[in-house]
């Protein structure tokens, strides 16, 4: 039957893992007691060492779970350590560093919550222990001290409530020295378990008091116990680090009890010292669990048809694991990432550069041209067919020669690597703003923050590379036939599609200021200012001049605002653009004229569709090496980046906590593994119903 308990501790551990419910645990011996009743002295006395937490001050604030687990001793090596599972420390032999250990846990426990629900789980492997599980609770207190407040008994009687409930084995801890009816542990225990039928009482201390009157207690007479109580002398005495516990504590109490043997003898029907009360202890544990073992086999059984129920209906049996949705996340990503990459082909870059480069172009002929006082010239000029090419004015030749320059050495090959290394930011950042990357934060910041970094890395090199190969245009730009019509037809678009702009700004303003009249009104105001502030400032000019020679003073005027400032600028706004649509027209008529429509060599005269052709050209080189240099780059280091940072980084732990993060697979692998512990659970129990009747039927073979 030792095989039994060991199985079945091995069970419990097992069965606490998966859940907390009261409806799946096996019994444990849980200890209580008040403080100084010596039960530290009575586990450490079990165990064979001193390990637990000493102190005035409330040493234990957490319950411990304390497995022992009897291993095999090899010849005469005897193997001792303890292990917390929860911490993977890994073997401890040395049991001050359990105690030191058990000390830090409970001492983190704030003081304001001063106790934990939470246990710690120790298990001490040995082969002078035998199979058990132990309980010790922080113990009663029986006088509110000072810094221990009132609340904290309350919390220590419902924390001691909880654990002996059935079908716990209460162990309850009082010393010989104190009135048993002052025993708190025993008036829990009598609560929930008024017939004593799964408390055994151990009295500690026998040595403070008369053997006759320690007798009387263990006989029980007062307080019945059904599983009667034990009497020891655990007082380890002198420490010595040679000495194991158990040994210091037999010789005391074989002393102790030899000296009174005609109260403590075999004679008589008490029970004494603490290797009778483990044997006591291992007996009553194991028939409790070989009790609960049919009632522990039916409830597993149907928590186990539940899960595999509900695994069946809520994931048709399809297993994952978090390695499984790591892979799968993974490759959804690169294909996502494939997927948008579509839209930086060459035609779809391009066609983005020369967008950008059409605004240069619109900035270029503002400035150079449309604020120009001759401009109207270029447009009489253009119409008149007995003008040639070569009588066109040197000034003109000038202006084109800048502006193109102007166009060229605008910083071309930065601005367009920006602006793609911008758009696949963008992109890289909607994917890592999307599902699953809302469940998994820092991923998604790794995502974003690795990919940035290959584009940092990218930026320098493209763009340089970039600049120089555009730089011959900076020198010349040859224009054919073709090019130019291509160009011209680009330049009237693009005027067509800036005069609706202005007339919808236009028409907004109308729309705010309450009208054309109003806005006309509005309008014509405005250039009286303007006249005014012309010729005032022409005054204010002489008056200086004036003043610095009669010492007067200038006077401001004041403006007499008739209507609000913000209609005023809507006013200036809708004269901008109502000039920029009268130029505007006026260059469209240029443009479509036979004269522009004539071929490269009117470039002087139609230099929209001439600078047209040289954004084209840019746009054109810089989406071919912007390709190479940036683009193809990213494309071939992205996915790599995102195995060797995301996937080959984590280790299994992390892996695991990733997968944990997405809820749903949260969930699926919770049940999954919920569903594998029962059913690993439900083989270890059906092993042991087929092994009970067995080993009762087979002889031991010789
Ligand atoms: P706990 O607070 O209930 O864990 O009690 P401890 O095990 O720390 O014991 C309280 C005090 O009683 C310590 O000073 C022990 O040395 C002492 N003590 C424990 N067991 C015995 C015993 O059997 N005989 C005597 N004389 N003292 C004991």
């Amino acid at each position: 039957l030792m095989h039994l308990t060991k199985k079945l501790i091995e069970i419990r551990s097992m069965l606490l893992s998966i859940d907390q419910s009261d409806a799946l645990k096996l019994p444990s011996i849980v200890v209580i007691g008040s403080q100084s009743s010596g039960k530290s002295s009575v586990l450490e006395a079990i165990v064979g060492h001193e390990f637990l937490p000493k102190g005035d001050n409330m040493v234990t604030r957490r319950p411990i779970e304390l497995t022992l687990i009897h291993t095999p001793s090899v010849g005469k090596e005897i193997e001792e350590y303890g292990e917390f599972p929860a911490l993977g420390l890994g073997k401890i032999s040395d049991f001050s560093q359990i105690q030191k250990t058990l000390m830090d846990l409970n001492l983190a426990v704030p003081a304001s919550e001063a106790v934990s629900n939470d246990p710690i789980d120790l298990r001490i492997y040995s082969p002078r222990v035998p199979d058990l599980t132990l309980i010790d609770l922080p113990g009663y207190i029986q006088l509110a001290s000072l810094d221990q407040p009132e609340t904290l008994k309350e919390k220590i009687a419902a924390l001691c409530e909880r654990y002996i409930r059935e079908p716990n084995i209460i162990l309850a801890v009082c010393a010989a020295d104190v009135d048993l009816a002052n025993s708190p542990a025993l008036r829990a225990s009598r609560k929930v378990d008024p017939l004593g039928l799964r408390t055994i009482g151990v009295i500690t201390k026998m040595d403070l008091v008369p053997p006759d009157q320690g007798a009387s207690i263990l006989s029980g007479n007062r307080y019945p116990l059904h599983l009667g109580y034990v009497g020891v002398v655990s007082k380890a005495g002198k420490k010595s680090k040679r000495e194991n516990t158990q040994d210091i504590v037999a010789r005391g109490e074989s002393d102790f009890f030899g000296a009174h043997r005609e109260h403590f003898g075999a004679s008589t029907s008490v029970m004494v010292g603490t290797d009778t009360l483990r044997k006591r202890l291992m007996d009553v544990l194991e028939s409790s669990m070989a009790s609960s073992l049919h009632g522990i086999t039916n409830a597993v059984q149907l928590e186990l048809e539940e899960a595999q129920y509900q695994f069946k209906v809520q994931y048709n049996d399809r297993r994952i694991t978090a390695e499984s949705y790591m892979a799968e996340t993974i490759d959804a990503l690169k294909a996502r990432f494939k997927e948008f990459t579509t839209q930086f082909r060459k035609p779809q870059v391009r066609a983005k550069l020369k967008e950008m480069l059409d605004e240069k172009v619109m900035d270029v002929l503002e400035q150079l041209y449309w604020s120009d006082k001759r401009a109207s010239e270029l447009s009489t000029l253009a119409a008149d067919p007995k003008v040639k090419p070569e009588d066109v004015e040197p000034y003109w030749r000038y202006k084109l020669d800048a502006a193109s320059s102007l166009l060229t050495k605008s910083g071309v090959g930065r601005d367009s690597t920006l602006l793609v290394a911008d758009g696949l930011r963008t992109l890289i950042d909607s994917i890592a703003a999307g599902e699953p990357f809302t469940f998994h934060p820092r991923t998604a910041e790794r995502l974003i923050e690795f990919s940035h970094m290959i584009l940092r890395d990218r930026i320098g090199v493209t763009s340089e590379q970039v600049e120089n190969c555009i730089k011959p245009y900076k020198y010349e730009v040859e224009v054919d036939e073709r090019e130019w019509e291509v160009g011209r037809t680009q330049a009237v678009r693009l005027f067509e599609k800036e005069v609706v702009m202005c007339e919808d700004k236009l028409k907004d303003i109308r729309k705010r200021v309450g009208g054309s009249r109003r806005l006309n009104g509005l309008m014509g105001y405005v250039k009286e200012l303007e006249v005014k502030e012309r010729e005032r400032k022409q005054r204010r000019l002489t008056a200086i001049v004036e003043d610095a020679e009669s010492g007067a003073s200038v006077e401001d005027e004041k403006d007499d605002y008739r209507f609000p400032p913000a209609q005023i600028l809507d006013a200036r706004h809708a004269m901008l653009y109502s000039d920029r649509i009268g130029i505007l027209k006026l260059r469209l008529a240029a443009l479509k004229s036979k004269r522009c429509r004539g071929g490269p060599e009117n470039d002087l005269l139609c230099p929209e569709a001439f600078l047209n052709v040289v954004a084209d050209k840019l746009a054109y080189t810089s989406a071919m090496f912007i390709n190479i240099e940036l683009l193809d780059q990213f494309f071939y280091q992205f996915p790599r980046e995102i195995d060797s940072r995301l996937l080959y980084d984590l280790d299994r732990r992390e892996i695991v906590e990733f997968a944990r993060e997405n809820p749903t697979v949260r969930r699926h692998l919770d049940l999954q593994d919920r569903k594998d512990k029962l059913e690993e659970v439900m083989k270890q129990l059906n092993s042991l119903a087929t092994l009970r009747p067995e080993s009762s039927q087979t002889t031991p073979r010789r």
